[in-house]
């Protein structure tokens, strides 16, 4: 018996093991495409700021309208140039939700700056704005200069911009997105890109926009901004390569990593599509028995997780049960980053994190790729909803 007659009612097909993230099926849809993209780098030759790293510049900027791209190695480094151009260093603070990715604050630590820990909002796990004003009392207390607020899209949802915009504004703050999860997203009628003075953006071959390795971007419409951070990616050079005029990094993206970028975001939109759909799906088949992601009215989010919410403790115990049946998922985040070790000594705002605690033992993260099969989709939503239903 082949492969292919295997029928999906037998009860060992049921349990076959479902993708958390499906790369496989993605690069079997553009390998051809991607294997001559990777052979006309090694033709030209040019590994370093190629071609193909202006050409993905170009794309970038006309797919989320703005002024400016500059790919970059990581998003944790298109973090960091944003606050390296802005001369972020000792005395000075930075808001940031207690409830991310490490990399969040950790680059504001990493220029010994201050990170400031505020809460999240309970249904969009994006920063709470009433946690805004909490922050920056903390800050004055602490004797800081408050200079901004990295605002992070979280698991691909827009963060609350209509509210975060014009209390920094106010206060004369800089907003920083960390878009790593939802570059393709948009609130209202503007797309992730135009918010804030900049927006980093990460292609980790997990992101909803990947590459082969780690790159990332930084989009701004300010043509100052711009121009320090393509110094800042090339050691901090000036008009001439050995004219040094700002210390710098190495934060050039590989031309390679720019090829194969410029092959998937063909697909992008689509694949954007595809998630939605499964998350829709997901969404109307279990809102009834768990809490579910809510989209706000106008946000169009990518999805770069779909996350439930599992209440009375029984998360660790229903995500073993699913694994035990085929069925992967992940917990992001086990800890609010005020509670890790390396920034437990961090101020975080008076009160504490409260929901972010609370989500760090709700969150339950399924399977979510563009290539998740209806089949797979019911088989997760059925467990998901038997698991739920019996105590
Ligand atoms: C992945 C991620 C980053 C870091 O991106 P890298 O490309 O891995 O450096 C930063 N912030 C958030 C929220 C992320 O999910």
């Amino acid at each position: 018996m082949d492969a292919s007659s295997v029928s999906k009612v037998e009860p060992a097909a049921s349990r076959e093991p479902i993708a958390f993230i499906d790369l496989k099926s993605q690069q079997a849809r553009i390998r051809p495409q991607l294997d001559r993209a990777i052979a006309r780098v090694l033709a030209h030759g040019m590994y370093i700021m190629g071609p193909e790293i202006s050409e993905l510049e170009q794309q970038l900027k006309a797919f989320c309208g703005a002024k400016h791209v500059l790919t970059c190695s990581s998003g944790t480094d298109a973090l960091v140039m944003v606050l390296m151009a802005k001369g972020i260093g000792p005395g000075d603070a930075v808001i940031c939700p207690a409830f991310t990715f490490t990399a969040t604050p950790e680059v504001i630590a990493l220029l010994g700056a201050t990170p400031i820990f505020c809460d999240v909002n309970g249904t969009t796990y994006n920063i709470d704005p009433a946690s805004l004003p909490v922050a920056l009392a903390v800050a004055h207390e602490k004797c800081l200069k408050p200079r901004g607020i990295i605002a992070v899209d979280l698991f691909g949802l827009p963060a609350d911009y209509d509210a975060i915009l014009p209390f920094a504004k106010e206060n004369d703050l800089f907003v920083l997105v960390d878009a790593a999860q939802s570059f393709g997203g948009s609130r209202g009628k503007s797309k992730v890109g135009q918010f804030g003075l900049a927006t980093a953006t990460s292609f980790f071959p997990a992101k909803p926009l990947g590459c082969y390795g780690d790159g990332g971007a930084v989009v701004t419409d300010n043509d100052d901004l711009a121009v320090v951070i393509s110094s800042i990616r090339q050691h901090g050079k000036g008009d001439a390569k050995y004219n040094i005029v700002r210390v710098g990094i190495n934060g050039r993206l590989d031309t390679l990593q720019a090829a194969i970028l410029l092959e998937k975001l063909k697909i992008f939109p689509d694949e954007i599509a595809r998630r939605d759909a499964v998350a829709r799906r997901y969404n109307t088949a279990l809102s009834d028995v768990a809490p579910v992601p809510s989209l706000p009215a106008g946000c169009s989010p990518v999805w770069a997780q779909y996350t439930l919410r599992i209440k009375n403790g029984r998360r660790d115990e229903i995500a073993n049960s699913l694994c035990e049946r085929g069925i992967p998922t992940a917990v992001y985040y086990p800890r609010p980053l005020h509670r890790q070790p390396a920034y437990a000594s961090y101020p975080v705002v008076a009160g504490g994190a409260p929901v972010a605690e609370r989500l760090a033992r709700e969150v339950l993260s399924l399977p979510m790729h563009p290539y998740l099969s209806e089949t797979a989709q019911d088989r997760i939503i059925a467990s998901v909803r038997e698991l739920l239903s019996t105590a």
